[in-house]
């Protein structure tokens, strides 16, 4: 028997995977002190990680996260069915 719940290996969503502006992968690099910087290649944005904490460092362009994601949305409408 399996017990759920008691431990959990996830993180809570502290870790920013990919870019909440454009949905891009982000690329984290080793900073001083333990933290990291964590930057979006799509749109420039900045966040520096450190423990738990996620500052933001640098506004997006906004115009680029934009257009990013409105062709990652064209993509996906237009994908057809995979047939099995
Ligand atoms: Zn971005």
């Amino acid at each position: 028997m399996v017990k759920f719940g008691s431990r959990r290996a996830d993180t809570p969503c502290v870790n920013l995977q990919r870019c909440p502006y454009d949905g891009t992968p982000i690329e984290a690099e080793a900073y001083s002190g333990g933290s990291f910087l964590l930057t979006c290649t799509t749109c420039g944005a900045e966040w520096e990680a450190h423990n738990s904490l996620v500052r933001r460092l640098g506004e997006p362009d906004w115009d680029r996260a934009r257009v990013a994601r409105a062709t990652a949305d064209a993509t996906v409408e237009s994908a057809p069915p995979t047939p099995a």
